[in-house]
């Protein structure tokens, strides 16, 4: 028995059980060290074994070729917001940048502090509702990559194909369903990812980076912002996030368990019909955010008929066991992030908590 209610976070969000119970058992004495994980040099066996097995099962479960690096960095992926331009933006030269949320839009706000970007598409009059379909795209002849955030957190969109940058480096920021699905790591040059949703704790930033890209990384970046000095130093150039690589390589053992992505996918997606069925099916009590073919598998958002119904509704979920709904500052209302280690029993038990619900207050 434990007390653990259905956590709806959208980041840092809920971890598989497993991975937790196995780091409590893990803790005083990891694998015979006598001295948990975080207590041992980053350059010890042990730990170059923990690092191992987190690239070896980021690599396996996305199924990226050799001729792609696999980094854990720090700072988040708002870092990536400016590594990306300070490592492939030269002074003389511009890049691409969609924008369909608000993290996209914060990609762009940093991009600008380095040099020239284009935003191709905006869907900020829309309310960040759609995303484009490719066909809206027409990237720029001369771009040196093309940005774009898969799926938006705050608001609930996501992109459902892998983007063509029609041979102009695609950049994605993945941050909040990164492993949630199977993707075509061809398609891209670079994918960035903050961990605290589908990967592990927050603290580690996960890049997927082609290995030619590295050698356009202008000489003389400061060490820690080069991804060319990362990659050669094995995400070691200086002292990782240990404790968070040690998730990460459960996290990737658990996930692998699960069946992989692919099998993880399936559950996503009925995890999300579940939600979006019981807002489709309210009446109108429910109103989603996203347009139909935006909907976000990871983050359902939504709102009640007035925002006082929207804090009565967080307030008695939280009295029932689902904590973490309250929508983001910014847009209000009710975010239901149900990342990969969110259970199927959780969607199923809130769609009739908010049956419940509307059948009180609608
Ligand atoms: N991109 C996306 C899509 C996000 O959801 C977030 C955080 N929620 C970020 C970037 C920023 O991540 P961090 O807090 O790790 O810098």
């Amino acid at each position: 028995m434990n007390d653990r209610v259905y956590s709806f976070s959208a980041g840092p969000a809920v971890l598989p059980e497993p991975v937790l119970e196995q780091a409590r058992e893990e803790m005083l004495s990891f694998r015979g060290t006598g001295t948990s994980v975080m207590e041992i040099s980053h350059r010890s066996d042990e730990f170059q074994g923990v690092l191992d097995e987190a690239e070896v099962g980021i690599r396996g479960l996305l199924n990226v070729p050799d001729h792609y690096s696999i980094l854990f960095l720090q700072g988040g992926a708002s870092l990536q917001f400016s590594m990306v331009p300070i490592n492939f933006l030269p002074h003389d030269r511009s890049a691409d940048y969609v924008v369909t949320g608000t993290w996209s839009k914060k990609a762009v706000a940093e991009a600008q502090k380095c040099g020239v970007i284009n935003v191709i598409c905006s869907t900020e009059a829309s309310g960040f509702t759609i995303v484009p379909s490719q066909r809206e795209l027409d990237p720029s002849a001369n771009a040196v990559y093309l940005h774009y955030a898969s799926n938006e957190t705050i608001h609930g969109v996501e992109f459902n194909y892998d983007l063509d940058g029609h041979g102009i480096p695609v950049v994605c920021d993945a941050s909040s369903d990164i492993l949630s699905r199977p993707i075509d790591i061809d398609r891209y040059a670079m994918i960035y990812a903050g961990a605290q949703k589908n990967i592990g704790p927050s603290g580690v930033t996960l890049v997927i980076i082609r290995n030619d890209l590295l050698d356009l990384v202008p000489q003389g970046l400061p060490s820690t912002l080069d991804y060319r000095k990362i990659a050669e130093n094995r995400s070691m150039y200086n002292t990782p996030n240990t404790w968070g690589i040690y998730i990460v390589s459960l996290v990737c053992k658990w996930l692998t368990e699960q069946g992989g992505v692919a099998a993880i996918s399936r559950r996503n997606s009925d995890k999300a019909s579940t939600l979006y069925d019981a807002i489709d099916s309210s009446d109108g009590f429910y109103t989603g955010h996203a347009a139909r073919s935006a909907r976000s598998r990871m983050n359902v958002t939504f709102r009640l008929p007035s925002p006082e119904l929207d804090a009565t509704f967080c307030e008695e979920a939280r009295v029932a066991g689902f904590v973490g709904l309250k929508g983001h500052r910014s847009l209000g209302g009710i975010r239901a992030s149900i990342y990969n280690a969110f259970p199927v029993e959780g969607t199923v038990a809130l769609a009739s908590f908010m049956q419940e619900f509307a059948g009180r207050h609608g």
